[in-house]
This record gives structure tokens, sequence and C-alpha cells, in this order.
């Protein structure tokens, strides 16, 4: 079976490390890279030099999604260095122009939408904040559920979208072992962020009813061990998804309750669900708590009118 090397790459962000894995077969692919900053760099030559190898030795970077912790350091690579990733990455590791435009439309119109005050929202989009720790690079191929790679033949690509929708994982089914990005974390719950629609999408995605989807066929797949984003491997699978979903539950029975009380805006329950955590953490914490209403609404606990200019959230 191929060989497998964790390496943990500093990153600027509350999470401080990100996994990165060496895979060793019969070519050399490197799976996610770490931010585009000076410490990744270095942690990443590194770590790649008491293995033998250097940076320009990677034939292949596949990326689990995105994010700047997972794709920063594209740049890094030599021309001939394939980038694989989910088809949907394209317009983020590109900065498509075009996509930062909607991104920048999706956020002015979210804030009066949600009720975000202006102190808040002047910071702008939180992913323009993100851009400085960002690569620019394009895919060489893109990867879909149920692909195989031919220099990976061991390992099948599985769409696991929730905390990205660009989020894949590499399974192994001779053995269950799963690379899997950010799609289960042991250590902390993997949020699921807000983006906006798609070129040629009109609406934006829930993501956290695409990640529960995500943690239930998780749950349901023989999955030995896994190797994530963050933190240390994951085992006990099964029981850590009824953990998840479980604490979702009660997040979103909670969000209801204080709907029974009062109609709200969603910043108006994303103040009461993270009072201190919400000014330090706007973009996760306004996430999760637009996942949480988008969870109730599906459910047909809580009705929304868009008909004034801030939405109103109420109970049924
Ligand atoms: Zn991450």
């Amino acid at each position: 079976m191929d060989t497998i090397y964790r390496l943990e790459i500093p990153v600027p962000f509350a999470v401080e490390t990100v996994n990165v894995f060496l895979i060793k077969g019969d070519t050399l692919t490197l799976v996610d890279t770490g931010t585009n900053t000076a410490e990744a760099r270095l942690a990443l030559q590194a770590g790649l030099g008491e293995l033998g190898y250097r940076l320009s030795d990677i034939e292949t970077v596949i990326i689990t999604h995105h994010h700047v912790d997972h794709s920063g350091l594209l740049n890094d690579f030599s021309e001939t260095t394939a980038i694989i990733g989910h088809p949907r990455n394209e317009p983020w590791i590109s900065q498509n122009p075009d996509f930062l435009a909607c991104y920048e439309q999706f956020f002015q119109d979210i804030v009066p939408q949600f009720g975000i005050p202006e102190v808040i929202a002047k910071y702008g989009p939180p992913m323009k904040r993100t851009l400085a720790y960002a690569s620019k690079r394009s895919l060489s191929a893109a990867v879909q559920e149920g692909d195989r790679l031919d220099f990976l033949p061991e390992f099948t690509v599985i769409e696991t979208p929730g905390h990205a929708s660009t989020h894949i994982a590499l399974f192994r089914e001779q053995d269950g072992l799963m690379i899997g990005g950010d799609a289960l974390l042991g250590h902390i719950s993997s949020n699921p962020l807000l983006e906006p629609p798609y070129f040629g999408e009109t609406e934006r995605k829930k993501p956290l009813l695409e990640y529960n989807d995500t943690l239930r066929r998780l749950g349901e797949m023989p999955i030995s061990r896994i190797l994530p984003g963050h933190g240390s491997d994951v085992t006990q699978v099964s029981e850590l998804v009824a953990e998840r979903l479980k604490k979702q539950k009660a997040r979103a029975q909670k969000v209801l309750n204080m709907l029974k009380e009062k109609p709200m805006t969603a910043f108006e329950i994303c103040i009461q669900l993270f009072p201190t955590l919400y000014t330090k953490q706007f973009a996760l914490t306004l996430s999760e708590t637009v996942g949480q209403l988008d969870f109730l609404k599906y459910n047909q606990q809580i009705l929304l009118d868009t008909s004034v200019a801030e939405w109103m959230y109420y109970a049924k």
C-alpha cells in the first residue's frame, strides 16, 4: 500500500496548524498545502526535507477544498506540478475577478437581509481578508464523486460538501482509510460556511444541510481511520458523527426557543448565540447561525419574512 506521511504546518488562524499529507506511491502526491505564509512555507520545506524530498519533487497536489489553509501555497509548485481538486475550487483558487465581484455583491446583499450593523459590515467580506494568505493558481484537472486517479489507484474521490462546497475526501476501500480534509475533525466541529451562489446558480447553498448529509454518509461508511485536516486522527467515526448531529440539533432547538420569545433577524440571533465570539469570529458565527436557521426552516419549524429590508425569522 502507499505510504502516507503527515506534516503539520503552522497557519495564522485559530486552528493554529493544518495537516498536509505526502502520499508516496508510484508518484509523489501532496494533499493540501498550508497558507501562503513564510512560516508555512518553511515548515513544508523542512517536513519534506526530513523525508528526503524537495517541493519540486511533488508531482501532484490534491486540495481537499479551497480554504487558504489548504490551498494557500499552490503557487510554490512548478508549472509542471498537477493541481487537482473539485471543479468548484476553480473560481476561488484562481481568484476569478467576476466571481470575486459576485462574492462582494452577495455580502452587500446579506448585510441588510441578516440585519448586520454597519459597524461590522464596514470590515468587508471575510474572504477578502483571507486573500492575503492565498495563491492564484488554476486546477490542472478536476475530480468529482467516484473518480479514481491513475497515479493513486488505491483511492476513490468522495464529495463531502458542507464545510465548503468544494470539499472532497480520498477513501481507500482496502483498509477503510480516509484522507478527510475538514469533513470531520476530532477536537472541534467543522463549521459549514456561507458561500455565494456560483455562476449560473441563483440561490446560495444551504451548507449546514449539506454538511449533515455528509456527516450521515461518513457515519455509514466503513471508515477505519480519518487523517484530518486539523488535529489528531479520528477513529470512532460513527460515534463522533452521532455526537456532532446531536449537538447541532440541540443548538437548533436553542435558536427555536429564542424565536419563540420574539421574532429576530439572523444577526440578533447570532449575538445571542455567540455573545463574545461573534466580534472575533464573525464569518464563522454568522454562518453557524444561518445554518441553524436553514435547518429549522427546512424542517418547517420557523417562517422567514423577506418582504422587509431586514429579514425576520418567526417560530411557527
Ligand atoms: Zn481547514
